[in-house]
């Protein structure tokens, strides 16, 4: 007999959104509030206060009523003009498209091509920014994490590259599937404009992004001349100062975000990272047992939050992955570009813990071999036996 229904709580492992943890489903399911009203402007308070010590700085954060794809735009048009030129790196899928928005912003981008498996390299940026005598780059522009690719790219070393050229260059970041959940500095690491998003490690649903902003990026503000309406910095930083936006906000979004900021910090935010960073090795470990492939060729860019494993060649990765839905209700992130079809991601981030990552691991472990992929078995139990050493360790540490 077929079943309409599938049972159990759906293994969520695509890269973002990620899980929205029930105590924050619960604060966001409350009678609406007169965004205009005292209520809302101590919220509003909060979620502004509360944001700068996520992403480490003192200076003001735009919260916009926009998918991160908005905040791309915001961190653009807000500080270049037309025609400028624009330094950035195609790690991937998510760096090819913000790419494809500065040239339909009309900015003279250029890319520096990578082939896919790996972050970007300070030195390549170094050499570029070099050779610019002229200073004609406005603005070099990078992801933090390449979602689509599963690559984590050094940025206080970019940073140092920068200065090491001496260009005044903006730089800007997409932190969108690296923030909350690997360690990020937006002031001590000098970035101008910090991008960032609502449903990976802040734990939200979608709909929700940020931009951080430098003194610098705030200068080069007042004579971008890039048109800016809904995204505009100055009209949001004047009503913040009081708790207001100039729009209706979404009230429930940030009723959502101040618990999410809460919880982060009940963690303590080095534990949010270290469990990541426990949760992706775990995740590795499973794989390269398998004997299947890592698409992240170079361990020093391994991404904390997203790892995508390659199929070998005849096994169809999107096939697999609707097969695993079907048969496991579990999720994983699909492939692109030169790589579509050929693997499939697993995201390790936001609301999970060891418990969901060995039921992910077990359950992909299973799956493959329904599928016919060839793999070693013993793989989730690689990752378990390195989970127990990893507790093991803590607990000898704290007696
Ligand atoms: N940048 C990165 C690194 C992303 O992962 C995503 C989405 O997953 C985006 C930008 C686009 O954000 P959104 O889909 O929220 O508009």
């Amino acid at each position: 007999q077929n079943s309409s229904r599938q049972v159990g709580r759906h293994f969520l492992h695509i890269p973002g959104p990620t899980p929205v943890p029930d105590r924050i489903l619960r604060a966001m399911d409350t009678p609406m509030i007169d965004h205009r009203g005292p209520e809302f402007a101590k919220l509003a308070k909060r979620c502004l206060d509360g944001i700068k010590t996520i992403f480490k700085t003192t200076n003001p954060v735009i919260i916009y009523t926009a998918t991160g794809t908005g905040a791309w735009e915001g961190a653009l048009t807000n500080t270049l003009s037309s025609g400028d030129k624009v330094l950035m790196v195609e790690t991937g899928q998510f760096g090819a498209l913000w790419k494809k928005m500065a040239d339909k912003l009309g900015l003279q981008t250029e890319l520096l091509a990578t082939d896919w498996r790996t972050g970007v390299d300070p030195k390549v940026i170094e050499k570029r920014l070099s050779e610019d005598k002229k200073h004609e780059i406005k603005a070099v522009c990078v992801l933090h994490n390449e979602t689509s690719t599963g690559a984590l790219s050094p940025i206080a070393e970019i940073r140092k590259a920068i200065d090491a050229a001496g260009h005044p260059a903006l730089f800007m970041v997409d932190t969108i599937s690296s923030l909350a959940s690997t360690d990020y500095r937006h002031d001590e690491w000098g970035v101008d404009v910090t991008v960032g998003g609502a449903q990976k490690g802040l734990m939200l649903p979608p709909g929700m992004s940020f931009n951080a902003i430098s003194n610098k990026a705030l200068e080069a503000n007042k004579t971008s001349k890039l048109p800016k309406s809904f995204f505009d910095w100055q009209d949001m930083l004047n009503l913040n100062k009081s708790g207001f936006f100039p729009y209706t906000p979404a009230t429930l979004m940030l009723f959502g975000l101040d618990v999410g900021i809460t919880m982060l910090h009940e963690e303590g935010l080095d534990n949010v990272f270290a469990r990541h960073d426990r949760l992706a090795e775990a995740t590795r470990i499973a794989a390269k047992h398998w004997g299947l492939e890592i698409l992240c060729k170079d361990s020093k860019y391994y991404s904390p939050t997203v790892t995508a494993i390659l199929l070998p060649e005849g096994h169809n990765a999107d096939q697999f992955r609707a097969m695993a839905l079907e048969t496991f209700n579990i999720s994983y992130g699909a492939s692109f570009g030169p790589f579509a079809g050929k693997y499939f991601r697993i995201g390790h981030l936001g609301d999970v813990n060891d418990a969901t990552m060995m039921g992910c691991l077990a359950t992909t472990e299973v799956a493959l071999q329904l599928f016919g992929v060839p793999i070693k078995k013993g793989g989730a139990q690689a990752a378990m036996d390195y989970l127990l050493s990893q507790h093991g360790a803590a607990k000898k540490q704290a007696a």
